[in-house]
């Protein structure tokens, strides 16, 4: 497996294990250190958190095979929204008219897993949020802990942070809820492109938000960058985990997410396992936190390094994988292309996976 191709399937399936670790205890309270470490019952579950992230995916990548083969396409925060529509009809049983997601036929998408309220209502709402007209003043972790693969996907940095922070306020409008998706998306990207270390990654990334997105109040700024020091300085001191994340706070909102996911990261950045762990454990959001630390140590460790006790038992493999794979690869259609692939047709024009012709 090429490397951007390893990292892209790491992000995906380690998002996908943290947030099912996570989701175990998502509700519990007095966790104690270490508590969940497997899989309970065999298989990791996944929760709303991933299903939301496989829709961005398959949204970025219906929009740009529309791009190739008719030259033209919504914009990519719209293909998302409808994404995210298809998603809120598999949590409803509804049916919208303007479907446009193959994976809205997986049975394992069609189940709520404690789905955010705020996501469901902002979505139920007819009306899409935007940064510049906020559709509430919600800043908890629903907007960021699904644009991992907005950073996996696009070609620049600048414009996977600002994806990512335009993805988020579809259904958040707090700038806390958004900013943090921007910082997120771009370490993301930064991680799956370079070799950067963790740290460094985070740094290209704040500074990029400094000097590219200061469009909010001061002290929302003030506010992030202050926790964000805070998680990076608890990580070099040796605090028991839970106390440490205690200090970031709970992680129900963006900010703190993003802050106990840093932590965990660079804590344990040589460790996929012990990241997670450390993320997980804690009487807060615990399948968000894991997800969003996931995807940071997947796209930096790479899918090889993921231990296979999680990835081989975690729900709905194949399909992240085939995700991934579509992500990284070159589109094999095209306007001019003779040879359209009829599979990939299938999932991305006519938005119905047709398996006979894999
Ligand atoms: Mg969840």
């Amino acid at each position: 497996m090429d490397n951007r191709r390893d990292k892209i399937c790491g992000s995906l399936i380690g998002g996908a294990i943290g947030d099912a670790l996570g989701y175990q205890i998502e509700f519990k309270q007095g966790v104690k250190e270490k508590e969940i470490t497997t899989f309970q019952g065999g298989i990791g579950i996944i929760s709303d958190d991933t299903q939301m992230t496989l829709f961005t995916a398959n949204a970025l990548l219906f929009r740009k095979t529309r791009i190739a083969m008719r030259g033209i396409a919504m914009l990519p925060v719209d293909a998302i929204y409808h994404s995210y529509l298809d998603w809120l009809d598999t949590q409803n049983h509804t049916n919208h008219h303007s479907s446009i997601s193959w994976i809205k036929e997986l049975k394992e998408l069609n189940i709520p897993r404690a789905p955010g309220n705020t996501c469901i209502s902002a979505l139920s709402s007819g009306t899409k949020g935007t940064i510049e007209q906020p559709i509430n003043h919600s800043k908890g972790c629903g907007g960021i802990m699904r644009v991992a693969p907005i950073g996996l996907f696009m070609n620049d940095s600048k414009i996977a942070g600002q994806f990512g922070a335009e993805a988020s306020a579809i259904t958040h409008g707090h700038p806390l809820g958004i900013i943090p998706a921007y910082v997120f998306s771009t370490l993301i990207w930064y991680l799956s492109r370079t070799d950067l270390t963790i740290k460094e990654a985070l740094d290209k990334s704040m500074k990029q938000y400094e000097e590219n997105f200061d469009i909010f109040d001061e002290e929302y700024k003030h506010y992030f960058i202050e926790l964000v020091n805070q998680a990076i300085k608890l990580s070099e001191e040796h605090k028991n985990d839970i106390e440490a994340i205690r200090e970031l706070g709970e992680g129900w909102v963006a900010e703190e997410t993003f802050a106990i996911a840093i932590y965990s990261c660079l804590k344990y950045s040589n460790s996929f396992k012990d990241a997670i762990i450390c993320s997980i454990n804690h009487d807060g959001d615990s399948d968000s936190t894991g997800a969003v630390t996931g995807n940071i140590m997947g796209a930096y460790l790479g899918y090889e390094q993921i231990p296979v006790e999680y990835k081989n038992h975690v729900e709905l493999k194949e399909e992240i994988l085939e995700l991934a794979n579509d992500l990284a690869s070159e589109l094999p259609v095209g306007e001019y292309n003779e040879h359209n692939d009829e599979y990939w047709l299938s999932k991305y024009v006519y938005c119905k996976r047709d398996l006979s012709l894999k």
